[in-house]
């Protein structure tokens, strides 16, 4: 009898059912999810224009490789121009963050002409190979060494380290501006701009890892618009897809030039149905005005959290930027995650000791109040 490699902790529950802010098990339990499959379904379960489009494509066809001109392609291309600053140029589009973020250091790699990939303590990049080299958890990269040479992990933001740490022949630096699986914890302004400056005195490229935090669930439909920095590259993906797995990388017109054809390549990667799913979730993006929403309620979760929680002892900071928030504890967060799932609130774990809350745009009020005084019960009953 085949089993799956038991590569994830098992929850213990069995999702049958999603639709907006919920999912259901297979005992008609409904949880509000904060978890959202580590933040994919941003804009809540199956959302209705990604539906439609899909549903769509999949009537006329779902299978062109890129070598082929094709319709669905070209018009994601113009909606794309509808959330993308004019000054990007090239598109790769992957079936996944990991993906996105290995197109990311090939191309940084070849239009450099240069191979050292600094990164900072925290980070997370992806699984495979390259990205994995620059992840920073030793748990995730030690098994499975020797891994890509020459990468540098530098001190998150501390400034004073850029100097030294990209040099000459540094190829790219690449950061989150909020590092989600390292702890949901937020870049400086002064620390951004130190490193786009670095960057630009050491002929270096600045990749901004935004599959986390971009498609707007920072509260601006990228984070560095919230930075006033524009990376030379940036990778996106998890909400980007609507639930459909994509990942996309997008760079300068400097950068992409110095591809050409057969360097980069992937089967699935823009395959019809993926570009339907990123159309139905660019039109919600803008049509549902969710950038506004998720920044709006972003405020209200971070300062409501402030108000109910920061007093608690076991409570060591609450952190984060839009609908992306930490809450720091003195302790690992595992038992409390337990008790918000018995509760029917699904949550995730950051860092070593963060409940990380990745809540999908639609939240209401009253879901905010309701979450946030489960979460305080939780505490109160293990903890005091
Ligand atoms: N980059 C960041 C910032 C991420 O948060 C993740 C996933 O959690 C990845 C890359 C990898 O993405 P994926 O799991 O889709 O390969």
């Amino acid at each position: 009898m085949l089993e799956y490699l038991k590569i994830y902790k098992p929850t213990g529950i069995k999702l049958v059912y999603g639709e907006r802010q919920y999912v259901w098990d297979e005992r008609g339990k409904r949880y509000l999810d904060y978890h959202t499959g580590f933040g994919v379904a941003f804009l809540g379960h199956r959302p209705r224009r990604v539906i439609e489009a899909l549903r769509e494509q999949m009537d006329k066809i779902m299978v062109t490789s890129l070598s082929f001109d094709c319709d669905i392609r070209k018009m994601l291309l113009q909606e794309l121009s509808r959330i993308v600053p004019q000054s990007y140029s090239y598109v790769v589009l992957q079936n996944s963050g990991t993906e996105a973020v290995e197109a990311a250091l090939k191309i940084a790699r070849k239009a450099t002409r240069k191979s050292k990939i600094v990164a900072f303590i925290g980070s997370f990049h992806g699984r495979t190979f390259g990205a994995l080299s620059i992840t920073w958890n030793p748990k995730y990269r030690e098994p499975f060494k020797p891994l890509l040479p020459e990468v540098t992990f530098l001190p998150w933001n501390k400034v004073d380290y850029l100097e030294k740490g990209i040099d000459e022949n540094t190829a790219a630096v690449i950061l989150e501006l909020v590092q989600g699986e390292g702890g949901v914890n937020p870049a400086d302004k002064e620390f951004v701009k130190a490193v786009y400056d670095e960057t630009r005195r050491k002929n270096c490229l600045l990749i901004i890892d935004e599959i986390q935090t971009g498609f707007g669930r920072a509260g601006t439909i990228w984070a560095f618009q919230q930075y006033n920095v524009e990376p030379d590259i940036f990778t996106a993906g998890k909400a980007m897809g609507g639930g459909f797995p994509v990942g996309i990388v997008i760079m300068k017109k400097n950068v992409g030039e110095a591809m050409v054809p057969g360097e980069h390549g992937s089967t699935f990667g823009g395959n019809p149905l993926a570009c339907a799913a990123i159309i139905g979730s660019i039109r919600t993006l803008i049509e549902e005005d969710v950038v506004n929403q998720a920044r709006v309620k972003g405020e209200l979760l971070m300062k409501m959290l402030n108000e109910e929680l920061s007093e608690l002892r076991i409570i060591r900071r609450i952190k984060g930027l839009g609908l992306m928030l930490g809450i720091e504890l003195r302790k690992t967060p595992q038992n409390i995650l337990t008790m918000l799932q018995n509760e029917g609130l699904l949550a995730s774990k950051a860092g070593l000791t963060t409940v990380r809350l990745l809540p999908p745009y639609l939240i209401d009020h009253d879901n905010i109040v309701w979450s946030i005084s489960v979460i305080k019960d939780a505490i109160s009953k293990l903890y005091g």
